[in-house]
C-alpha cells in the first residue's frame, strides 16, 4: 500500500483529486475523513494542509505527495520531485502601491517588503544585489502596503484581480509554479512498484490531456 498526501481543501484539492481519479483509482471521498483507501488500487490518501505535504513526505509519514513548487521549494525540499503535474499554475510576483513609481528591481533597495515566502524572496533579491526588509506574514499579505506594513509585496498571483483590487501592481516576477508529484527518498522495493505505476497511469492520462 502507498500512502499520498493531498491538499484537504484549497487550490489544489480539486485537481489533485481529479487526477487519481482519472488514473482509474476509486475511492469513497468524505469531506469529514483525514484519510480513504482506494478500492481498486493498492493507495491511501491522506487529507492535510498543503504546508504540511513536503515535511509529511520527506520524514515518511506519507510516502508521496502533491504540492505547489512554490511551497516545495520554500521549505527548500525540492529535491523530493517525481514530476511535474501541470495544474495549479501560479506565479509569486513582487508588487507595489499602483500610485508609486516603480523603475527596476533596485528600487527595492531598503524597502520594507510583506510575503509568505521569505526563501523565494530572499534568493531573487540576493541574486540581484538588492537589500530589503523581509516581513514574514502568513495571510493577507495583499493588504500590507494599505495599512503601512510594507512598501511593497512578494505573493502568489494567477490573474492579478486580487492586486488590483487591492490598489496594487504587479511589477516583477519572482517564481513560476505548478503542482508537483513529490516521493520520499527511501521507499521500499513494493513501494516503488505501485508509483512506477501510478506514474505509468499519470503519463498516459497527461498524453490524453494534450
Ligand atoms: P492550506 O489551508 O492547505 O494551507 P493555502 O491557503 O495555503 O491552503 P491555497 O490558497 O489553497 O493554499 O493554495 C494552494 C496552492 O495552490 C498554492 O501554494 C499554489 O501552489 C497554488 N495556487 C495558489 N493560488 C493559486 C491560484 N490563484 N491559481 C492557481 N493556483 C494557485
Ligand atoms: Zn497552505
Amino acid at each position: 500500500m502507498l500512502r499520498i498526501a493531498i491538499q484537504k481543501s484549497g487550490r489544489l484539492s480539486d485537481d489533485s483529486l481529479n487526477l487519481i481519479r482519472e488514473c482509474g483509482i476509486s475511492f469513497i471521498n468524505s469531506s469529514l475523513k483525514l484519510k480513504t483507501e482506494s478500492t481498486n488500487f493498492p493507495l491511501e490518501i491522506l487529507f492535510l494542509r498543503d504546508d504540511d505535504i513536503p515535511g509529511y513526505v520527506a520524514d515518511g509519514v506519507a510516502d508521496i505527495g502533491i504540492v505547489g513548487q512554490n511551497v516545495l521549494v520554500e521549505e527548500g525540499m525540492q529535491d523530493l520531485t517525481v514530476e511535474a503535474l501541470g495544474f495549479s499554475k501560479c506565479r509569486l510576483s513582487l508588487a507595489v502601491p499602483k500610485g508609486d513609481s516603480y523603475s527596476s528591481v533596485e528600487d527595492l533597495n531598503g524597502k520594507n517588503i510583506a510575503t509568505s515566502y521569505p526563501n523565494l524572496l530572499q534568493a531573487y533579491l540576493s541574486e540581484r544585489g538588492v537589500q530589503a526588509n523581509i516581513h514574514t506574514i502568513s495571510g493577507s499579505v495583499e493588504i500590507a502596503p494599505s495599512i503601512g506594513l510594507a512598501d511593497a509585496i512578494c505573493d502568489i498571483v494567477s490573474s492579478g484581480s486580487t492586486l488590483i483590487s487591492n490598489g496594487l501592481r504587479e511589477v516583477e516576477q519572482v517564481f513560476k509554479s505548478q503542482a508537483v508529484l513529490i516521493a520520499n527518498k527511501e521507499l521500499s522495493e513494493e513501494k516503488r512498484e505501485i508509483l512506477e505505476k501510478l506514474l505509468f497511469r499519470i503519463n498516459a492520462v497527461q498524453r490524453a490531456q494534450r
